[in-house]
């Protein structure tokens, strides 16, 4: 997923890193090389967001058009809350970000995708990617200083806004240990980052685009604690009073989101909270959950731990 939203999220990068050597130009162009099958309706409006009120409604959705992808999806975000989508692989998790950031259109009668009412295919793709913020699994450096990397999330930010997001984000004391502070060099050429920085980094932008809706994948990688604490603490600055779709691995962002839909086979086949969902013994996310805590090495301490009557 982090592959498709990327290059999108990366495409003003070009214009400004003129400069910038032709490798990243290529690795850039490679990645942009994505289905491209959604087109304007010619006059469309911009996308309106004044709640950033998310809306599936009863979406169906097939890549070949004959497997089944997502069936009879039906569900809200309301304002600033967070959704957290979990589910085994090819549940249908990805495609339901994927067409919110419309990769794909749906076809007349295959239901409906709104943001504050407005039908997402009936508004410019410019103002929906605007209004949405995305943080990948894998975020893309680019081989430029830190502060530039951070300051395209918002076009002409000031360095102290860049500074004020970098702390948001829980990066700037790691920053600061770089030879240049924010004038270090990062990516292949310069100061490598872990996939718990990048991902910080890529944090750092979304506050400074500072989008009413987020979209968020999270990484499936173990992180060490103290990592998994500040990228935890950087995610809730982020949440905060925005809508949220979230792909969730982290205890964190499951037990902590507003509703949990657990999607199996491309349909909605559980929906709560963590505490209603690990109530229901029976159920799906029950299962999984346990699966998950006689997996982890580390003990998993939850006050709504499944395995205790
Ligand atoms: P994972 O956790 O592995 O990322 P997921 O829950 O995100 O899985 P999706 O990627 O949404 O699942 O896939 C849903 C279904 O659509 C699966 O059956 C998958 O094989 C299929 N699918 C996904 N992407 C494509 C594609 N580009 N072309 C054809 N089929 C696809």
């Amino acid at each position: 997923l982090g592959q498709l939203y990327g290059p999108l999220n990366q495409l003003g990068f070009i214009y400004r890193s003129i400069n910038q050597s032709l490798i990243d130009t290529e690795k850039l162009l490679k990645l942009l090389n994505e289905p491209t099958e959604v087109n304007d309706k010619p006059g469309a409006p911009d996308l309106i967001v004044e709640n950033g009120e998310i809306e599936f409604d009863n979406v169906n959705f097939s890549y070949d058009g004959r497997t089944t992808a997502l069936n009879g999806v039906s569900f809200k975000v309301p304002k600033g809350s967070s959704v957290a989508l979990v589910g085994e692989s090819g549940s249908g998790k990805s495609t339901i970000l994927r067409l919110f950031y419309r990769f794909y259109d749906l076809a007349e009668g295959q239901g409906r995708i709104l943001i504050d009412g407005q039908d997402i295919r009936d508004v410019t793709q410019k103002s929906l990617r605007q209004a949405i913020g995305v943080v990948p699994q894998d975020s893309v450096l680019f081989n430029t200083t830190v502060a530039d990397n951070i300051g395209y999330g918002r076009f002409g930010s000031e360095p102290q806004e860049i500074e004020d997001a970098a702390r948001s984000a829980q990066m700037h004391d790691r920053i600061m240990t770089f030879p240049e502070g924010y004038n270090t060099i990062v990516g292949e050429r310069g100061v490598r980052l872990s996939g718990g920085e990048k991902q910080r980094v890529a944090i750092a932008r979304t506050l400074l685009k500072n989008p009413p809706i987020l979209l968020l994948d999270e990484a499936t990688s173990a992180l060490d604690t103290s990592t998994e604490k500040d990228i935890q603490k950087a995610l809730q600055n982020l949440v905060v009073g925005r809508s949220s779709l979230s792909i969730a691995h982290r205890l964190s962002t499951i037990a902590s989101a507003d509703l949990i839909l657990v999607l199996k086979d491309g349909q909605i086949a559980e929906q709560g909270t963590f505490r209603d969902l690990v109530a229901n013994k029976d159920g799906l996310f029950a299962a999984m959950w346990a699966d998950q805590i006689s997996s982890s090495e580390e003990p998993i301490q939850v006050a709504d731990d499944p395995k205790e009557e």
